[in-house]
């Protein structure tokens, strides 16, 4: 499946000698492994895989040999892609030349375990049915699906592509979710863009590792195009309420369309898909009503808003307004920051985010390499940032990281701060955060967000306003700012369907069975709420390595698979028990206690609910999730 941004890899529109100069350029680890998957012939490796040896870009290796090999390597290349496949070649997904191939692509070990993963993860197959599809759910099933970010559009391929009927609603009027209504300044993607996708609709032109909003919400357009989305959706229609209906064994779905009119439609099985950031979350300041000039949230930016020589505040220190300041910092006459707290910021590790124009040509031109192109920004972190995440006691006892391999982190943002404000300045200490790195989310510098706290027309206010006036604001030691304009850049409320009205059997509301501490089984699964699958549901981010992506796209294929057990059962309904239930969450909670999160109780992070409990990240490693999400055990489960 491909979208108009990841066209199908094809070389046949350049010349011989075009060919060769990029594939000179290419990773010789990558063309080994594509070499390996062109051919279906182990050997190649053999041939190979001593000639190869890799240089630290981090977090990525990149292969190199030496000159004669990569000129044997770039023939055999050229040759094999312009012969038909041998007879009796291996397919490119086969296990065992994978694992072979691995290591040489990526540049370090690649346990088995991992193999199923990356496959699936580096878009060489699609996820992989597990229970036996030998039965088919009646052809009246319907899924509906509310939200089109990339959550509600990953639900929406995988029941297309298993042949069940369904419909998104949303209340935009546009696919994208976030990377739809989020349009401040600077915004852009944290987590590499070769990664942060779908793998089954990889893009091998990303301009940037990086890329804007825009380039992004381009993307998440694309794939609606590709895949007809949109004829599936109800844009411009909110979902007020979702109620169980027992006499029917459907849900009804209580609507309020463009124009007002509410109406109710029924589906047999429900996966809200609507995300957990999305209403804005305005600070309870004193006075911010009273000031003249403009209040705005970065979640509702107007793109008409001119800031330049304007004199300009911005509350807050997240990734938002880190990506704010480092876009604004040359337009405003004056700009103040208010920080409540400091995060851990990673310094940008190359010298410009943009993808070369020859990785970009490969990624597009030569099959598989965007393939592996993703794979190595998946790799890079992925497991191997497990480490970060997890207390070592003894350690912690006298450090403020939590292990080792958080310290190493700790070490590289202190280094940068050192770098940008100098050792013990002023600055420095503004900026230093009290807690591990991982407390809260890592920011990682656009590239010049510390520069710009730096600049002499920037100051760091470290605290909160004391309140807001006519004129600006006045801080916690009484001096008063005056201000053109004042940028709320305070995030989003946790909201975990608490804006939706959700009654299960017996007409108990999701809301109350939650409280402040949400919780669910896989798939999003809660007892009392028969056939429903909470896509953004508690504990399904990864919080040490991978995109929101990876959470999504393991929750749909395990959604997959129970629709599947209900038809093999021939039941209308899958219900989670309440033991199940109680011991998965047990689980979670347990793995958790040893996280950074449970450890950094001076974080203030979104990661932790109202209620105390850690509620976005999942404690486990990414090979767990991804495993124990490969079928439903029967067991776990009322079938009726
Ligand atoms: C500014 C920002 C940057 C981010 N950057 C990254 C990143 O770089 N890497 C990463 O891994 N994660 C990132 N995230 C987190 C996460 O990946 C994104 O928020 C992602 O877009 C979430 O996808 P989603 O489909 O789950 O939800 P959303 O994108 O929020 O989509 C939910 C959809 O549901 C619709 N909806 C909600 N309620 C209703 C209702 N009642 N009725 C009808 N429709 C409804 C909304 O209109 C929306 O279209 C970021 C989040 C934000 C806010």
């Amino acid at each position: 499946m491909t979208t108009d941004a990841t066209v199908t890899p094809d070389h046949t529109d350049s010349n011989p000698a075009e060919l060769r100069s990029y594939l000179r350029q290419a990773d010789a680890g990558v063309l080994v492994a594509v070499l390996a998957q062109l051919t279906g012939d182990p050997a190649v490796v053999d041939r190979f895989a001593d000639k190869i040896s890799f240089e630290p870009d981090p977090p990525e290796q990149i292969g190199v040999t030496d000159d004669e090999t990569r000129e044997m390597l770039v023939e055999a290349v050229m040759v094999a892609l312009d012969q038909p496949r041998p007879a009796g070649a291996l397919p490119s997904d086969d296990p065992e030349l994978f694992a072979r191939i691995a290591p040489l692509a990526l540049g370090t070990e690649v346990s088995a375990e991992y193999v199923g993963l990356l496959l699936e993860q580096g878009g060489f197959h699609p996820s992989q049915p597990v229970l036996p599809r030998t039965a088919e759910l009646p052809t009246d099933f319907k899924v509906v699906i509310i939200g089109a970010g990339i959550a509600g559009m990953a639900a929406a391929l995988e029941c297309a592509d298993a042949g069940i009927d369904y419909e998104i609603i949303d209340r935009n009027d546009e696919v994208g979710g976030t990377w739809y209504t989020a349009v401040y300044p600077g915004i852009g993607v944290d987590t590499p863009s070769a990664y942060y996708s779908l793998s089954r609709d990889i893009n091998g032109g990303w301009s940037s590792y990086y890329p804007q909003g825009a380039e992004y919400q381009k993307y998440l357009e694309s794939v609606a195009t590709q895949n007809n989305l949109r004829d599936h959706t109800r844009f411009s229609t909110e979902v007020e309420a979702l109620w169980w209906d027992e006499e029917r064994r459907q849900w009804q779905i209580h609507a309020v369309g463009p124009d007002g009119t509410r109406e109710v439609s029924y589906a047999n099985a429900v996966i809200p898909a609507v995300g957990y950031l999305n209403r804005p979350r305005w600070p309870d300041l004193a006075g911010k009503e009273s000031f003249a000039g403009v209040s705005i949230h970065s979640a509702e930016w107007d793109p008409d808003l001119d800031l330049r020589g304007k004199k300009v505040a911005i509350i807050g220190a997240g990734c938002t307004a880190v990506q704010i300041v480092d876009a604004c910092v040359g337009d405003v006459e004056h700009l103040t920051v208010f920080q409540r707290q400091p995060h851990w910021v990673a310094p940008r590790k190359r010298l410009t985010d943009d993808v070369p124009e020859s990785r970009r040509w490969l990624n597009t031109h030569i099959p598989f390499y965007a393939n592996w192109n993703r794979l190595k920004s998946f790799w890079g972190t992925a497991d191997n940032n497990y480490p970060v995440i997890l207390r070592d006691p003894e350690w912690a006892a006298d450090h403020l990281s939590i292990s080792p391999a958080n310290d190493v982190l700790l070490r590289m943002c202190l280094d940068y701060i050192d770098r940008v404000f100098g050792a013990g300045s002023e600055l420095a200490k503004k900026v230093t955060p009290d807690f591990a790195p991982y407390g809260k989310r890592i920011i990682r510098d656009p590239g010049g967000y510390y520069a710009a706290l730096a600049k002499p027309h920037v100051d760091v206010e470290a605290s909160e306003p004391a309140r807001v006036n006519e004129r600006g604001i006045v801080t916690q030691d009484g001096r008063q700012i005056d201000l053109d304009v004042i940028i709320y850049a305070t995030g989003y409320y946790l909201d975990f369907l608490s804006t939706v009205d959700i009654r299960g059997r017996d007409g108990v509301r999701l809301s109350e069975v939650w409280g402040d501490s949400p919780s669910a089984y896989r798939g999003g699964m809660v007892p009392g709420f028969p056939n429903m699958f909470i896509s953004s549901a508690p504990n399904y981010s990864p919080g040490h390595g991978a995109g929101h992506n990876f959470g999504v796209e393991v929750m749909v294929h395990y959604v997959m698979e129970c629709l599947q057990l209900m038809a093999q059962r021939g039941v209308p309904t899958i219900e989670v028990t309440p033991e199940a239930f109680e011991s998965y969450v047990g689980e979670i909670d347990r793995a958790m206690a040893d996280t950074v999160w449970c450890h950094t109780p001076t974080a203030h992070t979104y990661y932790r609910s109202g209620g105390g409990r850690i509620v976005t990240a999942f404690p486990f490693r990414l090979i767990d999730v991804w495993q124990s999400h490969r079928a439903p055990i029967e067991g776990d489960f009322i079938l009726r």
